[in-house]
């Protein structure tokens, strides 16, 4: 292996010890950080997910508040519930778990949390602000490898990023961010001919497609930064990303192993935005 393994695990880890010194601070002022978790139905990876949140703002000091309601729950009662939390001056963020029932519509849903607990970033007026270049809740995932891109210590002025995949809360947010950075960014997609042209250009790349070996090692420009999103199983039905981590590892400077990469940071990050908003209302 020529490339150096970026230790998702490992920063995540250190993260969650910096928020843990700063939830210590907050509460020699009397205040606790609190995170509303709701989930309606009982999506078997979603349930996974929602667990985790919540054992993560235990371990860091934070207050959780797990809400799970049943498929049946109807729109108009979850946007209701969601003013409540709105307004409990206890609750510092908001994350309702998606996928949701097909009979609620995700973005009213998103639309309605208050956009000072809206640590998700998934809002109209946060992408704004992430595009205007106004502080604001950066989506965790993004704003994760934003963090793992930093600790290979090159600086991304000047440098091409290639980010995979345009969905609002990966691919966008991913470019915006890298944009933000100074680099020269190209976003591909379903749409794109020949992908590996624009890949093989690209000091880093950013992989958040959800498809198995959408990276391989010949599309690959040497000691290049790669970050993969992906999260797919493989015929073993072990977890996999998007890149074809055997291959590329041989070609890349930097990347990030699945799973171990990008995962723990995106919850690391949520703590982040939780804790941030958190500071923000005890100023
Ligand atoms: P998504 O909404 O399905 O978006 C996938 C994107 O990939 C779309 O923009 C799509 O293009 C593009 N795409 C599809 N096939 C392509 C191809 N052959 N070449 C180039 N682009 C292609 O997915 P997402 O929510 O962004 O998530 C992407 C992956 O990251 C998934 O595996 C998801 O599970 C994973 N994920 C992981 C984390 C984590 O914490 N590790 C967090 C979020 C997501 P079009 O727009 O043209 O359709």
């Amino acid at each position: 292996m020529t490339a150096q393994l970026i230790d998702g695990n490992a920063l995540a880890k250190q993260i969650r010890g910096e928020v843990a010194q700063r939830v210590a601070a907050l509460a020699a002022r009397g205040r606790q950080p609190g995170l509303a978790v709701i989930l309606v139905g009982d999506d078997p990876a979603s349930q996974v997910y929602v667990k985790h949140k919540v054992a993560d703002c235990e371990s860091v000091g934070m207050r959780s508040i797990l809400e799970r309601y049943p498929a049946s729950l109807s729109e108009a009662d979850l946007l209701a519930r969601l003013q409540a939390l709105n307004a409990d001056p206890t609750v510092h963020g908001i994350l309702v778990q998606m996928p949701l029932p097909k009979h609620i519509h995700p973005q009213r849903v998103i639309e309605t949390i208050s956009t000072a607990k809206d640590v998700d970033g998934y809002s109209v007026q946060s992408a704004g602000d992430l595009v205007c270049g106004l502080p604001g809740f950066r989506p965790c995932t993004p704003y994760g490898c934003m963090k793992l891109i930093e600790t290979t210590g090159v600086d991304l002025k000047g440098k091409h990023a290639v980010v995979i995949g345009r969905s609002n809360t990966v691919g966008k947010p991913m470019a915006l961010l890298l944009l933000q950075a100074n680099a020269t960014v190209t976003v591909c997609h379903s749409g794109t001919p020949d992908l590996g042209a624009h890949t093989r250009q690209a000091d880093v790349v950013v992989a958040a497609v959800g498809r198995r070996n959408v990276l391989t090692a010949g599309m690959v420009k040497p000691g290049a930064i790669v970050i993969d999103v992906g999260m797919n199983k493989k015929d073993d039905g072990k977890l996999c990303g998007d890149v074809d981590f055997d291959g590329v590892k041989e070609v890349a400077g930097w990347i990030t192993p699945v799973p171990g990469g990008v995962g723990p940071m995106t919850r690391a990050m949520l703590l982040v935005n939780t804790l941030e908003s958190a500071e923000r209302d005890a100023t």
